[in-house]
């Protein structure tokens, strides 16, 4: 991933998930496991993951980690994964 994460991210033009299209005023968010962005849908089905709870701990630790040096704002980046957004 660039340092454009965010543009990337964030504007994605479908859920990587159920490749539902997401206009730009849709809220998506980044999911826990694999990064990429998706729907509220798709969001609520993570949730309801036995492991999501754990996943998610882990994410967020790693996001931070991984992301110190990698993007110049790792707080919006990890904020992400638990907050939706729109583009
Ligand atoms: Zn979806």
């Amino acid at each position: 991933m660039a340092d454009n994460w965010d543009k990337q991210l964030a504007c994605a033009t479908q859920c990587r998930r159920c490749d539902r299209k997401l206009e730009r005023m849709d809220q998506r968010i980044l999911s826990v496991y694999d990064h990429a962005p998706i729907c509220m849908a798709c969001k609520r089905d993570e949730e309801k993951r036995p492991d999501y709870e754990q996943v998610s701990k882990e994410a967020i630790g790693q996001c931070l980690i991984d992301t110190e040096l990698a993007y110049g704002d790792p707080g919006g980046y990890c904020f992400y994964h638990f907050y939706p957004f729109t583009c």
